[in-house]
């Protein structure tokens, strides 16, 4: 029988619902306070890479599902994904943290630099191909291609489930919003501040988590990152900040300051301890929020069990 299908949030988290959803007998619609490009999904940097997420089997399955996902959507060129070399570096002095995030790597798509050829100050480089999901093409693509299958796409702010309590299914991807809508105060704002450079997309996407320094070279231009801010609510720039980033990169890669400097943006990433993925008991609602900063990296393997959820309810 067909269900009739409310979700609330067109960020990643709402699109990728819907993509997995649609070409089943349900009828969709996206409601949305906002959409691409005036959302948070928009200022995701966005390569695959497990950013403070909880390490467990569902969480790896989430990752590497969204990993496989991509790999084989990077075939199409309009989709705005393609497969990188992202080169992870540890620094001499730097207090080792237990590298969780290997466990998260599908096999095959990591090795380590052979320590003779590690350039000087560096304890360890990992090389991983990883997808990059340049989001100013992806998230347009992926809205066309749900128009086209039939989801219905509407602005409204939601401000609470009863007002959609006609629909079979109601598919919460709030993020943020969730901390009104649910009454949920775990779910909190992590502000991230980036500078955008003119691009070079000869390069690897680069990261270094103790600087800390993301390079994230798009056809547009060149991310360069960035600030994790807890609990920071306003999502603007600071020139300081930018200046401070680049001056990071320009540090360890002084032919940046040849780039120059094209723009900055600043999000706020939905973090909560624990992603919230869950059919809420007695109710008509399924929770998915609170991904943090890997929103997208996270995005298909977290569709893949709110579809699974949608046929048991
Ligand atoms: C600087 C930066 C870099 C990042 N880099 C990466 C990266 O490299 N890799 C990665 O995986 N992730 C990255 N992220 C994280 C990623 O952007 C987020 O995890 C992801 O975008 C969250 O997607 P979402 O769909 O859950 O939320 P959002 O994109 O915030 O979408 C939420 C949707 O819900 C709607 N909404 C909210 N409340 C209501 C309401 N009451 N009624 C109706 N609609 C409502 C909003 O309008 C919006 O449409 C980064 C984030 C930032 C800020």
């Amino acid at each position: 029988m067909s269900k009739e299908i409310a979700i609330v949030g067109a960020g990643i988290s709402g699109l990728s619902c819907a993509y997995l959803l649609s070409g089943n007998n349900y009828n969709i619609t996206v409601f949305a306070k906002a959409f691409s490009p005036d959302i948070t999904s928009n200022r995701a940097a966005a390569f695959w890479f497990p950013y403070h997420i909880r390490n467990d089997k569902r969480g790896r399955d989430w990752c590497q599902k969204s990993y496989a996902f991509y790999k084989q959507l990077s075939e199409d060129p309009a989709s705005g994904i393609s497969m990188k070399p992202l080169v992870k570096v540890l620094r001499e002095g730097v207090q080792e943290e237990e590298p969780v995030w290997i466990e998260f790597i599908p096999d095959g798509a990591c090795t380590l630099t052979p320590p003779e050829a590690l350039a000087p100050g560096l304890k360890k480089q990992y090389n991983v191909l990883v997808p990059l999901i340049e989001t100013q093409i992806f998230l347009p693509y992926l809205r066309n291609v749900l128009e086209e299958s039939g989801v219905v796409f509407e602005k409204r702010i939601v401000n609470d489930f009863e007002e959609l309590s006609s629909y079979d299914v109601i598919i919460n991807c709030s993020a943020l919003g969730s901390r009104d809508l649910c009454r949920d105060v775990s779910v909190i704002p992590v502000r991230g501040q980036v500078a955008l450079i003119k691009t070079d997309t000869s390069r690897p996407v680069y990261l270094d988590n103790e600087k800390p320094l993301y390079i994230v070279p798009r056809q547009d231009a060149m991310i360069v990152g960035g600030t994790f801010e807890e609990n920071v609510f306003e999502e603007i720039i600071e020139p300081a900040t930018i200046e401070r980033i680049l001056n990071t990169a320009y540090e360890f890669f002084p032919e940046l300051k040849q780039h120059a400097v094209v723009g900055s943006w600043a999000g706020l990433r939905p973090y909560r301890a624990e992603v919230r993925v869950e059919a809420e008991p007695g109710t008509k609602v399924i929770h998915n929020y609170g991904h943090g900063g890997s929103g997208f990296t996270l995005a298909f393997g977290c569709a893949e069990e709110v579809s699974r959820l949608v046929k048991n309810l």
